[in-house]
């Protein structure tokens, strides 16, 4: 099923492989119609992103994908239709990325203790944007040979529990809100059947997200099965909240997950959209 609306995307500005541009023309291919450019941390590639439109018949939405840690668990928001030139959140995602930057050395500390040398400086290598996440780890182990798919060595070396990770130490949910408030934007919990959370605890996310004025869940996002579609369906028309879709791109090294290529939201899910929270800005 081809989706016109594509809220969830990476550049090389954080942890995906293609450039802005280069997004953005395979979005237009795709037939998106709107595409939001939804890195890590940063809005770097929103101006390039921007640039590449020229044409009509395909929309950027500027957007930003924030980490957040809420009860010792890192979850993700998005922010669609963030102004980029809010002081007010550029000042909150520069300091998450100081938080980044030191946790990459210690990413890269850990990993020598397991007798993998100058991962921080390899991850750092392959980064092209301003970020280092751990998928830039994740890429320099498999190239190292240890281990053959990026899936793979996240799951011996880099997930929680295991000797790479570190636990995060992001903004607030609260913080995060703020941010996207202050830039005009909608938020958005980002893939919420991701999270290990009970279904109990991720009602609780939900109610306080909301109280700071949260109001839409990615009910269709690229790392949704068939199941969790349905379940955030659910939730989100429990809870009254504003449906979201959107792939989670990272680049055509991932075959499981095509711009644009989405379930259609279940029926009974108010898209962002069709509210009067659209367009953002
Ligand atoms: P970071 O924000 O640096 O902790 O990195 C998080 C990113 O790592 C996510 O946005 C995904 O792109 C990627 N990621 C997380 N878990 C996995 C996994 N199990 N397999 C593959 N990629 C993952
Ligand atoms: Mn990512
Ligand atoms: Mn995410
Ligand atoms: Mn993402």
């Amino acid at each position: 099923m081809r989706a016109h609306y594509d809220l969830h995307s990476h550049s090389l500005a954080s942890d995906g492989t293609l450039s802005p541009a280069q997004l953005v023309n395979e979005a237009r291919t795709a037939g998106v119609q709107v595409l939001a450019l939804t890195d890590h941390d940063t809005t770097d590639g929103l101006a390039a992103a921007q640039a590449a439109i020229r044409l009509p018949g395909l929309q950027l939405v500027a957007g930003v994908e924030i980490s957040v840690s809420w009860q010792s668990q890192t979850v993700h928001i998005l922010g669609l239709g963030v102004d980029p030139d809010c002081a007010v959140l550029q000042a909150g995602l520069a300091g998450l990325r100081e938080y980044r930057d030191w946790r990459a050395v210690e990413i890269g500390r850990r990993l020598a203790r397991e007798g993998i040398a100058d991962s921080y400086r390899g991850a750092r290598a392959l980064a092209r944007g301003r970020i280092v996440s751990r998928t830039h780890f994740a890429r320099f182990l498999v190239a190292g040979g240890y281990g053959t798919t990026v899936q793979q060595v996240f799951k011996r070396y880099l997930a929680p529990g295991k000797s790479g990770h570190v636990a995060g130490r992001w903004a607030d949910l609260e913080t995060a809100l703020n941010w996207i408030g202050s830039a005009g934007g909608l938020a958005v919990i980002a893939h919420p059947a991701r999270y290990r959370m009970s279904a109990s605890k991720l009602r609780r996310l939900v109610g306080e997200f909301r109280e700071c004025g949260g109001l839409g869940l990615e009910v269709v996002s690229g790392s949704h099965t068939r199941e969790n579609t349905d379940a955030m369906a659910a939730l989100c028309r429990n809870e009254k909240l504003l449906a979201s879709c959107g792939s989670d791109y990272h680049g055509p090294e991932n075959p499981w997950i095509r711009l644009g290529e989405l379930a259609q939201l279940p029926p009974g899910c108010r898209p962002v959209w069709e509210s009067e929270h659209w367009p953002p800005r």
